[in-house]
Parts: C-alpha cells; sequence; structure tokens
C-alpha cells in the first residue's frame, strides 16, 4: 500500500542528495557517501522535521496549521543542510553563527527546491515552506528569503518578526539568540547577490556561499560581517569582478559591511 508520506521523504531525499552531487560535486550529506535515512510519521502529530545528526526525522503536522513535513522539498533541503553545515563550517547554533547556520539551510533548501524546478533566480518563490501551511493559516510560508517578514500574520500563529536589514537585527535570548529570526538578513543578501547574478542562482550564489561554508576562514563562531567577508572574497577568487560586486553590494543593501 502507498503511503505518500513514505514517497516524499524518498524523493525529496533523493531531490537533495542529486542536487549536492550534480550542482556542488558533494557526495551525500559527508561528502563520503552517507546513506540517506530518514523516519516518517514520528510522535503524534509532531509540527516539526529534523536532522538528528544521523538521519531525517519527520512529523506529520497537526493538520490544523501544518500539513505533513515531507510536503515542502524546501524542507527537507534546509534539514539535509544542516548536517552539510555541521559537517563544514560547524557554525553554533546560538545569535549570529546560528542565524547564518539557519539562513545557510534556507539558501541551499530553496535552492534544491529552483534545481528540481529548473528555475531561475527570477522565476523562484523564494518561500520555505509555502506548501506546509493549511488554508487555515494566514500567510503564505514559513519564511521569505526575498521579503523576510512577510511569509504570514497570523492570529494562532502570531506575525513573521524576520528583520531584511541590519537596523531590524532582534536581541533577545529566546530562540538561541533568535537564530530563525535574524537569519532573514543574511537570507536576503544571498537573494539580493543572486538576483543581481540572474540565471540559475545555484550556478555563481550557490556555489559562493558553498565554498565559502567550506572555507577555513569561516569558524563556527562566524559573524555576519566575517561570514560577508569570506563571500565577497571567493566571489572573486571563483569568479570575477562583476561577482565580487554583485555580492558585496548584496550585503551592504542589508546592512553588512562584506
Ligand atoms: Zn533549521
Amino acid at each position: 500500500m502507498a503511503d505518500v508520506t513514505v514517497n516524499e521523504a524518498y524523493d525529496g531525499l533523493g531531490a537533495t542528495f542529486a542536487f549536492y552531487a550534480a550542482v556542488l560535486g558533494r557526495d551525500s550529506i559527508d561528502d563520503e557517501g552517507m546513506s540517506l535515512l530518514a523516519t516518517v510519521h514520528y510522535g503524534d502529530h509532531y509540527d516539526n522535521a529534523f536532522w538528528n545528526g544521523r538521519q531525517m526525522v519527520f512529523g506529520d503536522g497537526d493538520g490544523e496549521l501544518f500539513h505533513r513535513f515531507t510536503v515542502s522539498l524546501d524542507i527537507i533541503g534546509h534539514e539535509l543542510t544542516h548536517g552539510v553545515t555541521e559537517d563544514e563550517a560547524a557554525l553554533m547554533y546560538v545569535n549570529q553563527s546560528g542565524a547564518l547556520n539557519e539562513s545557510v539551510s534556507d539558501v541551499f533548501g530553496s535552492l534544491v527546491k529552483q534545481y528540481a524546478r529548473g528555475e531561475t533566480a527570477e522565476q523562484a518563490d523564494w518561500l520555505i515552506g509555502d506548501e506546509l501551511l493549511t488554508d487555515a493559516v494566514q500567510g503564505v510560508a514559513l519564511r521569505s528569503l526575498k521579503a523576510p517578514g512577510t511569509a504570514y500574520d497570523d492570529p494562532v500563529l502570531g506575525d513573521d518578526i524576520q528583520p531584511a536589514h541590519m537596523d531590524g537585527y532582534v536581541r533577545t535570548t529566546s530562540d538561541n539568540g533568535g537564530v530563525h529570526i535574524n537569519s532573514g538578513i543574511p537570507n536576503r543578501a544571498f537573494y539580493l547577490a543572486a538576483s543581481a547574478l540572474g540565471g540559475h542562482a545555484w550556478d555563481r550564489a550557490g556555489r559562493i556561499w558553498y565554498e565559502s561554508l567550506r572555507a577555513p576562514q569561516v569558524r563556527p563562531n562566524a559573524t555576519f560581517r566575517s561570514f560577508a567577508a569570506v563571500t565577497v572574497r571567493q566571489a572573486g577568487v571563483l569568479f570575477g569582478a562583476e561577482e565580487r560586486q554583485a555580492v558585496s553590494e548584496a550585503w551592504r543593501e542589508v546592512g553588512v559591511a562584506g
């Protein structure tokens, strides 16, 4: 008997694996060919999905606000990318390094989806989890890389409070220092860089972010500013002046000096 959740999880893991292999030349999460495993129907109406360090775990959602968590390919790409980040830069999951960790997952989660759909930066929706929200929710997705802070405004879920610029940086002790909040700032920087460069976002912007994540200069306690500087440098090393300029401009537009 077909279980739609099993099929979605299988296809989503496969699409993420294919993206990393074909676009970035990476052999699975650890770049050493580790098998991708997933548990589905975790818990009872569990409202989340996560990478536990060894495998993916998907909840079915409560059915009122959230559908099953296998339904959005960008969510699957997001969670698996946490494994890639852990393996490469090991960005500490707190404050700015934690927000970078979240942002890197949103960036590659979105790119996995864009690659699977064959979309250009202009055609992409730049949303995370748009299929996940039920019709009862007043919103379009969990997050927007293009317009952070606009994804939802719901009586139960609350308001999307992601800032799109350093002026709105949220200092808080909740959410590990706002890792899911302030990620809006580097998310928008990526969107701006990818849009300025045009074409398929994974070709240049994605490659620049990926090689930055792998660069030894990015430490576990990286700040927005230190990460930005590495992306600007990588843009010049990997491509040239146009790319370096686009990435530098993108960070400046969100208030981070690259
Ligand atoms: Zn995450």
